[in-house]
C-alpha cells in the first residue's frame, strides 16, 4: 500500500510534502540568495564573452546556467505549489513577493547570455553546435538561433523593448476587464455575483434551464464591455503585425511555427484535415440532441453530462490508474507509484485551495509534484491519468536530460498526459462492470477530444480571420470580430448546434487571443497525434513500449518532427492526420451506441 492511502474513501487527507523542494520559507530564502549571487557572478564572468568560447568554456557556462535554473526552478516552486494548495497561506503570499523580485534580479542578469549566444556567426556556432562537449544541449543551442533572421541590431531591439509596458497595459486593461465582470445569478441555491469563469462552469450541470440561463447570463455581462475588449484587441494585434513586418515575418502566425518548430505547411496540412472532419461531431451533436430529447441541441448543451457514471473514490481511481500503466509498462509505472509513495500528490479539495489540476515539473533535480482536486467522479479519474502522463515525462526527461533541455517543445507536451488518459481509457472499456459508466466515460473523452482538435482550430481561424482583416487595415470592431467568430463558428457547428444570439461576444473574454497568438492548434496537434501513437501501440503491441520510453526521455533534445519522426510519423505526408482523426470516429462509433 502507498504511503499516501488516505483513511477515508475520498482524497481526506491526501497533501503533498513540499519539504522534498525546499525544507521551509527560511531555506528558500537562503537558496534564492546564494543563487542571485550565483547569477550575478555568471554575469561579471561571461558577459561580452559569448562569441569567444570555445567548446569546453562553453559546456562550463552551460552547466552553471543549468545549476542556476534548477535552483530558481526550485524556489519558485516551493511558494507557487504552497500558494496552490492555500491562498491564504501568508507567509508564502511574502515570500512570493520575495521570490519574484529575485526572479526579475536573476533574469537580468542571465538575459545576455542566449541574446549573445544568438548573435555569434554561423560559421563560429556551428561547430560549436557539433561539438561532442555540448551534445547534450545540441538541440537546445541550435534551436535557440532560429530566431536570429528575425532579430534586429541591438539598439533598435532595445527601442523595441521599451514600448512593451505600452503592450503590456492592454493586456493588463484586457484580463482586469474580464476578471471583474460579475452578474447576479441564481443556481437554485440563491442569487449571488458569479464570474465569467463560475458562469462558464455550469455548462458541465444536469440542471438544464440552470445551464441555458447561465450562458445567457454571461453573454448579456458580456455585451456592455464589447467596444473595450476588442479595442484591446485590436490594438495588440496591430502592434503585432508592426512588429512582424519590422522583423521580417512573412505571415501572422510565422512566429508561433518557429517557436513550436513546425513548418506552416505541416499545420496547414493537420489543419485542413481537421476541418475535413467537422461533419464528425456534427453527427454527435445530432445524436446528443436525440438523445436529450431536444430537436436540435442549444450551445449550453455542448458538454451537458448524458448519464453520470459510478463514484471514483481516489483509492480506486489510483488503482484504475496504476493498473492501466502497469500493463503497459513497468518503467512508468515505478515512476508514478513513486509520486505517490513519496507524497508528491495533493488530491484534496479544500477551502482556500486553487481549482483544477496541474503537474509541476519542479526542477531537471527535482520530482515532479501533482496537486488534484479529486471529487470521486469519472472525471477526476481521467484527471489523476493526466497528470501523472505530464509527471512520467517530467521524471524520465529529467534523468536523462539536462535543466536547459528537459523541457519537451510546446507541441509534445500534452502527449504523455492524453496518452496516459488513452491507457486508462481502453482498461475501463476492456474491465468496468458498469455499462453506463463505460458510456459516460466514451461520452466524456469524445467530447473533450472533439473541444481539443476541432474548437481550438477553428480558433486558429477565428484568428487568422481578424489579423488579415486587420492587416488590410480594418479595424478590428466588436462587430466585425462578432461575425469572423460566428462564421468559423457555424462552419464547425453547422446545423447540428443552435448558437444564441450573445455568442457574437464568445470570443471576447478568451485570454489566447490577447496573450499568445494562434497557441491554440498545438493542443490539436498534440492530442492528435497522442491518437496516433495509441493507434500505433495497438498496431505495434509490446513493440512500441521501448520507443515510447524513449520518446518520453527525449524530453525538449529533439524537435517535434524527429520525436513523432522516429515511431514512423511523418509529418510532412498530409495523410499522417488521417490515422488520429479515425480514432476519433472509432470512438464516435461508440457513442452512437448508446
Ligand atoms: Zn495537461
Amino acid at each position: 500500500m502507498t504511503a499516501l492511502t488516505p483513511s477515508g474513501p475520498n482524497a481526506a487527507g491526501v497533501h503533498w510534502d513540499l519539504s522534498l523542494i525546499c525544507s521551509d520559507v527560511a531555506a528558500a530564502q537562503q537558496l534564492l540568495n546564494e543563487t542571485i549571487a550565483a547569477a550575478e557572478a555568471f554575469d561579471a564572468t561571461y558577459r561580452g564573452t559569448v562569441a569567444t568560447l570555445d567548446a569546453t568554456a562553453l559546456a562550463a557556462a552551460l552547466a552553471e546556467l543549468a545549476e542556476i535554473s534548477n535552483a530558481l526552478h526550485r524556489v519558485r516552486s516551493y511558494v507557487g505549489l504552497r500558494r496552490s494548495v492555500d491562498v491564504n497561506d501568508d507567509e508564502a503570499r511574502d515570500f512570493e513577493t520575495v521570490v519574484d523580485q529575485g526572479m526579475v534580479r536573476a533574469g537580468n542578469a542571465l538575459r545576455f547570455f542566449d541574446l549573445e549566444w544568438i548573435a555569434v556567426d554561423d560559421a563560429v556556432a556551428q561547430p560549436l553546435i557539433d561539438a561532442p562537449e555540448l551534445a547534450a544541449n545540441r538541440h537546445h543551442l541550435s534551436s535557440e538561433r532560429r530566431f536570429r533572421p528575425h532579430v534586429l541590431p541591438d539598439d533598435q531591439e532595445r527601442m523595441l523593448s521599451e514600448r512593451e509596458p505600452v503592450v503590456s497595459a492592454w493586456q493588463n486593461l484586457f484580463a482586469q476587464t474580464v476578471s471583474n465582470i460579475r452578474a447576479p445569478f441564481d443556481d437554485g441555491t440563491g442569487e449571488t455575483e458569479k464570474t465569467v469563469d463560475e458562469l462558464l462552469s455550469y455548462v458541465h450541470t444536469t440542471n438544464r434551464p440552470v445551464r441555458l440561463a447561465a450562458l445567457e447570463t454571461l453573454y448579456v455581462a458580456l455585451e456592455p464591455h464589447g467596444d473595450v475588449l476588442s479595442t484591446c484587441y485590436d490594438s495588440i494585434v496591430a502592434d503585432r503585425l508592426t512588429m512582424d513586418r519590422l522583423r521580417g515575418y512573412d505571415s501572422p502566425i510565422a512566429p508561433r511555427h518557429l517557436s513550436n518548430e513546425l513548418e506552416p505547411s505541416w499545420v496547414d496540412a493537420m489543419m485542413e484535415a481537421i476541418e475535413s472532419r467537422y461533419g464528425m461531431a456534427q453527427r454527435w451533436f445530432t445524436k446528443k440532441a436525440e438523445l436529450m430529447g431536444l430537436e436540435k441541441l442549444h450551445l449550453a448543451d455542448q458538454y451537458a453530462p448524458l448519464g453520470e457514471g459510478r463514484a471514483m473514490p481516489y483509492v480506486e481511481a489510483c488503482g484504475i490508474v496504476e493498473d492501466a500503466f502497469g500493463r503497459f509498462s513497468p518503467e512508468i509505472l515505478r515512476v508514478s507509484k513513486s509520486v505517490f509513495d513519496e507524497q508528491r500528490v495533493d488530491a484534496e479539495p479544500r477551502q482556500g485551495k486553487r481549482g483544477g489540476a496541474f503537474c509541476a515539473s519542479v526542477a531537471q533535480d527535482a520530482q515532479p509534484f501533482i496537486m488534484l482536486n479529486h471529487t470521486d467522479t469519472l472525471r477526476d479519474l481521467m484527471t489523476v491519468a493526466h497528470e501523472l502522463g505530464h509527471g512520467m515525462h517530467f521524471a524520465l526527461s529529467s534523468e536523462r536530460q539536462t535543466a536547459l533541455s528537459m523541457h519537451a517543445p510546446l507541441a509534445l507536451c500534452e502527449v504523455p498526459s492524453t496518452f496516459a488518459e488513452l491507457l486508462v481509457f481502453d482498461r475501463m472499456l476492456a474491465e468496468e462492470p458498469d455499462a453506463a459508466t463505460r458510456m459516460a466515460l466514451i461520452r466524456q473523452e469524445l467530447e473533450s477530444g472533439f473541444a481539443t482538435v476541432f474548437r481550438q482550430t477553428m480558433m486558429v481561424r477565428y484568428e487568422q480571420d481578424a489579423y488579415g482583416a486587420r492587416s488590410e487595415g480594418q479595424a478590428l470592431t466588436k462587430d466585425r470580430l462578432a461575425e469572423f467568430w460566428i462564421a468559423r463558428n457555424k462552419a464547425y457547428y453547422g446545423d447540428s448546434m443552435e448558437l444564441p444570439e450573445g455568442y457574437r461576444r464568445g470570443w471576447s473574454y478568451i485570454p489566447h487571443f490577447i496573450n499568445t497568438r494562434f497557441y491554440t492548434y498545438a493542443y490539436a496537434f498534440a492530442h492528435l497525434a497522442s491518437l496516433t501513437l495509441y493507434a500505433l501501440y495497438r498496431e505495434d503491441g509490446d513493440a512500441f513500449v521501448g520507443p515510447y520510453l524513449d520518446f518520453l526521455a527525449t524530453g525538449g533534445s529533439k524537435s517535434p518532427g524527429e520525436q513523432l519522426g522516429a515511431f514512423g510519423i511523418d509529418l510532412a505526408d498530409a495523410a499522417t492526420w488521417g490515422k488520429g482523426l479515425d480514432e476519433m470516429e472509432r470512438m464516435l462509433e461508440l457513442a452512437l451506441e448508446g
